[in-house]
């Protein structure tokens, strides 16, 4: 079958085109031939390292397609899935965990059943395990128009949270205030005064940060006394080691770093944030933006492109 490979670890080109044996699902997974898969910022960590992987690899983790076969005979062929931790995404098959597939709800396109199960679960981890967010809670997030922040943006929104949302673009702050943000703001050395003066002078309940070491300072200073900074990703690179006696002095801050797996760990909790947003997705609660589709084998071009922060919304590969 068709796949991207990568045999070392390094910049966007590391990942090739090429022809690799289709993978075996043990009696615990189905084999999918993979419709569309989705296109993560973790998957540029593992690509250069950042994150230990073992090389030669398949990148990716999530996709929609069609399952091919279940070796216990309880999902017919055919059956149209969403899933999340499968092994090697980017390919034209892969095989995955039963317990970690939904179904794909009727009408819904396969380009974004691809993509929403990592960003949305994440969303609602972020706003229902981390901080409950509710009608009382003022937050910050970071690359509000990116997947997560335009999901997570819509979700709080629809609590009725107050959101600063910061983008790097205006094209992007009109992306992040249609998905429900309360204000949206630009870069520059006076932003968290300038969330504050919007905030009634106050810092914010939490900050998602999926920015990483360019935003930590700013994420420290624009949080309220006793609330949260969500360190939830490195787009920029890694945080740097700091003094934790900076939480103390900007007053008795909370810090997390978390990981999707950790609020997924049971396949119960999988299927409920899982479900909660394909229910989402179907109503029409939630809308997925999917930056226009890449096709496999230009799956080099999609991470030059995320990582030069060219994308908006959710981005996906073409495979089958
Ligand atoms: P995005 O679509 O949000 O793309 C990354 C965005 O980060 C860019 O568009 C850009 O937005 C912003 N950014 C700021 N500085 C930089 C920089 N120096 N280089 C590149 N981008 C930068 O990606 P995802 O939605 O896939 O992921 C968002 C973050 O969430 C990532 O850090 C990812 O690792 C993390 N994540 C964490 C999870 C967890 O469970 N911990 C799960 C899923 C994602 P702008 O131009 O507006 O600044």
């Amino acid at each position: 079958m068709k796949a991207i490979q990568v045999s070392e670890h390094g910049g966007p080109e590391v990942l090739r085109y090429t022809d690799v044996d289709a993978p075996q699902p043990s009696e615990e997974q189905l084999l999918i031939d993979v419709s569309f898969t989705g296109v993560n910022y973790i998957d540029t960590y593992f690509r250069s390292g950042t994150y230990p992987q073992e090389v030669p690899y398949i990148p990716g983790t999530e996709g929609s397609g069609r399952v091919v076969h279940d070796p216990k005979g309880e999902i017919s062929e055919g059956t149209l899935v969403a899933f999340n931790e499968a092994v090697g995404t980017y390919a034209e098959q892969t095989v995955v965990n039963r317990n970690r597939v939904v179904a794909v709800p009727e009408g819904v396109a396969p380009e974004v059943a691809a993509s929403m199960l990592l960003q949305g679960m994440t969303a609602h981890y972020l706003t229902e395990g981390v901080w409950h967010v509710d009608a009382d809670t003022s937050l910050v997030v970071t690359a509000g128009a990116g997947g997560v922040g335009l999901i997570l943006t819509q979700m709080a929104a629809a609590k009725g949270a107050r959101i600063f949302s910061v983008v790097s673009t205006e094209e992007k702050a009109v992306l992040a205030r249609a998905a429900g943000a309360t204000e949206v703001f630009t870069y520059s050395d006076d932003l968290a005064d300038r969330i504050k003066a919007a905030n009634g002078g106050e810092g914010v309940d939490v900050v998602y940060d999926g920015v990483g070491k360019d935003t930590f300072d700013f994420a420290l200073d624009v949080t309220r006394r006793r609330g949260m900074v969500c360190s939830f990703g490195s787009a920029s690179g890694d945080v740097e080691p700091f003094e934790i006696q900076r939480l103390n002095r900007d007053g008795s801050l909370f810090l997390t770093r978390p990981k999707l797996g950790d609020y997924t760990a049971t396949d119960d909790e999988f299927r409920l944030r899982a479900q909660a947003v394909a229910r989402g997705v179907e109503d029409g609660t939630l809308s997925f933006r999917i930056h226009p589709p890449y096709a496999l084998e230009d799956a080099r071009q999609a991470h030059e492109d995320l990582q030069a922060r060219k994308t908006t919304g959710s981005v996906v590969l073409r495979v089958g």
